[in-house]
């Protein structure tokens, strides 16, 4: 996500100054530091008005329980700062520490809007070892922000254990919402948005990939994948092969200036980027729901074929019939003859 704030449409703010240290002596400074016998007072309670139900609302959304901190899972622009919440900022400037993926990243996003706080990172290599750090403000009474280097924390970002934990311990634990690339790019789509399913990131070798593939095929919803340009081709085709030829949709550099969504079927799309190159940016990727019926016996073939390129007829068969939901015994018929199909075919090719 590097470098997902700059390009930005929005106009700087006077730059303001903002504690980033290396992350080494922020870590120390906050295990060491002295933990408050009171809860921090969250700016604007004493002012906020009592005679309007939203506010109040707002207000007790935004205000931590007497005696514990609380957690904020504060969601970033993923490109355009425009897109920042009023609620946001307030959350971020209250806040006693941010808890970031990466202090150089949130550091510049901070200072853009001169908001100067101490940071922590807390990312997948240190989690273990921060998390518990940062429980222990929280149970001290302070304010915390989790934010990663844009858009939603938790969406394929790190944090879902320090909430697990946060929650279980009692600490009030809250969300900002805001920007997240999935949701954008599934909107953008035009492809049916009542049931999804997002799947992160697709794997990085094809292998891989089609069997991620073959496991969702018969879900019966809309997919999302993250996926990076260097493999979007690649990655569209072996979708194309093992989901069926299905409409879908490329959204890239969303909320930037060059934000563009190309709609089109899995291989036409595959096509495209085949001939045209990768694209610049980062890039969601949408896939329709398979059709009713017709697309089913396709896909059983396709999950069937690359089941089959790893394992015994057997296991490939019981794979396939536990993630498609069709009978074992259909499903083994089937394998049994594609099998037999494939060694025939092998056996006129060593005879020709
Ligand atoms: N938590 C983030 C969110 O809610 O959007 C997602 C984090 S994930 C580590 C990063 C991936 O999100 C990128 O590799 C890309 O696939 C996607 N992404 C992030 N910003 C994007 C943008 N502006 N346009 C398209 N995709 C984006």
């Amino acid at each position: 996500m590097k470098g997902s704030h700059s390009g930005q449409r929005s106009k700087p703010r006077p730059a303001g100054k903002t504690a980033v240290a290396d992350d080494e002596s922020v870590i120390s400074a906050v295990a060491s530091a002295t933990l408050r016998e009171t809860p921090g007072e969250t700016p604007g309670d004493k002012s906020a008005p009592h005679d309007a139900a939203v506010t109040e609302t707002e207000a007790a959304a935004t205000r931590p329980v007497a005696g514990a901190g609380s957690l904020g899972l504060v969601a970033t622009p993923i490109g355009n700062l425009g897109d920042i919440s009023a609620r946001a900022l307030d959350w971020l400037r209250a806040a006693d520490l941010i808890a970031c993926e990466d202090s150089r990243v949130s550091g510049r996003l901070l200072q853009h809007f001169g908001i100067d706080k101490k940071l922590i990172a807390y990312h997948d290599h240190n989690a273990e070892e921060i998390r518990p750090v940062l429980l222990r403000h929280l149970a001290a009474g302070e304010r915390v922000a989790l934010i990663s280097d844009a858009g939603t924390p938790l969406i394929s970002d790190p944090g879902y254990k320090l909430v697990r934990e946060a929650a279980a311990a009692g600490i009030k634990v809250t969300a900002l919402p805001g920007p997240s690339a999935p949701l954008m790019a599934l909107i953008l789509s035009g492809l049916p948005t009542d049931r999804f399913l997002f799947a992160g990131f697709l794997p990085v070798k094809s292998a891989a990939r089609r069997q991620v593939a073959a496991e969702l095929a018969a879900v019966p919803a809309s997919l999302i994948f993250f996926e990076t340009a260097p493999r979007l081709a690649e990655s569209l085709a072996d979708l194309g092969a093992m989901l069926g030829d299905r409409p879908a949709a490329v959204a890239r550099e969303l909320t930037k200036l060059y934000e563009e969504v190309r709609r089109g079927t899995l291989l036409e799309l595959a096509a495209h980027y085949r001939d045209a190159g990768p694209p610049r940016g980062e890039i969601v990727l949408v896939v329709g729901p398979p059709a009713p019926e017709t697309d089913i016996a396709f896909d059983l073939d396709a999950a069937l074929r690359a089941a089959l390129a790893k394992m015994s007829v057997k296991d490939a068969a019981a794979l396939v019939a536990a993630n498609s939901g069709l009978k074992r015994r259909q499903v083994y018929a089937r394998a049994l003859e594609l099998a037999q199909q494939t060694s025939s075919g092998d056996q006129a090719e060593d005879e020709a």
